[in-house]
């Protein structure tokens, strides 16, 4: 038989991962729920939620993008009025770009995501970083703010509630009460925490927070979430010059299709299962300890308050130094179990998450590693 071409694989794609227990921190937060994955197949054509757009993606009722976004999602992120992104780097370039000009300065945590700094390259703005501690727990003292928002004058301060690295959730509320008293204009970029954990940027004092619907939304991506006070409403969804009913800051209209759909088609479930968060970090704890027990390092906050951990295994390093698969070794036996998440090719710090597995599936997980390590002694 003629081998498949390249071009003809494209049309039969598939996932290596089906079926096993997902640990990874990207990955956790995003899958999808029934109702999404059914709205998924409903909506997938292109533009498929504009049968009744008048112009306004926020304003179609039918499917209902309006109460979507204007009723549901500010309450949710307790804040004035929300917009739809593609994702949470989307939410922060569209604040950045409208409040600072060309030369200002942001100041932002030392934990941050790669993705602020290439915002404001983007932007055109210079980055302060306010550095974290020293290891292992990387803490992002929020006092520490209070000096570089007085002195630089910045346009914008940005604090990563958590991190995407240690799970670090540092006083988001204390750098509210401190960026107010300074006067600047201050951005949660929760995406490792809207729709995982509750958030409310009212409660931290913030005038902006992000989300990242294929982060932690339970949705297709990229898709993400931006509220803010109303004061800001016509600085960011500020209408184009030439076009009344289109804003400017994102091109006229952002996810119009399967992703808004799946956002939507998750919501219910999503607003539900923050409630539990304190279930997520018990089983988190529960997680660590067990790590800890076979000896791996928690580098981070301790004790953690987040599924997002990381933790420093130089006895797995060790044992990469001397098999034939070198670092991969680790992956193909976690592969084996039965279990994603292991990056090829790292074993020297690892970062998991324990948010989508059930306890039983992260005993698997605990075995696995005590296993491993038993098997290379
Ligand atoms: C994952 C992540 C991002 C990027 O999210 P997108 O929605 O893919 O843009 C930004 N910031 C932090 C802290 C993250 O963890």
């Amino acid at each position: 038989m003629a081998q498949q071409s390249d071009v003809e694989k494209l049309g039969s794609l598939v996932r290596p991962h089906r079926g096993m227990i997902n640990i990874m921190p990207l990955q956790t937060g995003g899958l999808l729920t029934e109702a999404a994955r059914r709205a998924m197949v409903e909506f997938g054509d292109g533009y498929s939620v504009c049968d009744f757009c008048q112009g306004r993606l926020s304003d179609i009722v039918n499917p209902p993008v309006k109460q979507f976004v204007q009723e549901l999602l500010p309450e949710f992120l307790g804040a004035d009025a929300a917009t739809l992104t593609y994702g949470a780097r989307d939410g922060v370039f569209m604040v950045l770009h409208s409040l600072a000009k060309p030369g200002d300065t942001v100041v932002v945590d030392g934990n941050r995501h790669y993705s602020t700094a290439v915002a404001a390259e983007r932007a055109g703005v210079q980055l302060v970083e306010v550095p974290a501690s020293v290891s292992p727990e990387y803490r992002i003292d929020v006092e520490l703010f209070a000096q570089p928002l007085r002195e630089r004058r910045p346009a914008l301060v940005i604090l990563t509630y958590p991190d995407g690295r240690f799970g670090n959730l540092p006083d988001a509320a204390r750098l509210g009460e401190i960026a107010a008293e300074a006067g600047v204009p201050y951005l949660v970029n929760g995406a490792y925490a809207v729709g995982r954990m509750p958030v409310k940027m009212s409660a931290l004092k913030a005038d902006f927070l992000v989300g990242s619907g294929h982060k932690s939304m339970a949705s297709a991506g990229p898709s993400g979430v931006l509220g803010m006070k109303a004061k800001w409403r016509e600085v960011v969804l500020r209408p184009s010059v030439l076009h009344k009913n289109k804003e400017m800051e994102c091109l006229g209209c952002t996810i119009r299709g399967v992703t808004l759909a799946t956002l939507m088609a998750s919501f219910p479930e999503v607003r539900e299962r923050v409630k539990h968060w304190d279930e997520q970090v018990a089983k988190a704890q529960w997680f660590s300890s067990a790590m800890e027990g076979l000896g791996f390092a928690l580098l981070g906050e301790k004790p953690h308050r987040h599924d997002l951990m990381r933790f420093e295994c130089t006895q797995l390093f060790e044992i990469s130094q001397r098999v034939r698969e070198r670092g991969y070794y680790l992956y193909k036996a976690f592969e084996e179990r039965g279990i994603w998440g292991i990056k090829p090719g790292q074993t020297k710090a690892l970062e998991l998450s324990t948010f989508a597995a059930t306890r039983e599936q992260l005993e698997k997980v605990i075995a696995a590693f005590s296993d491993i390590l038993k098997q290379y002694r």
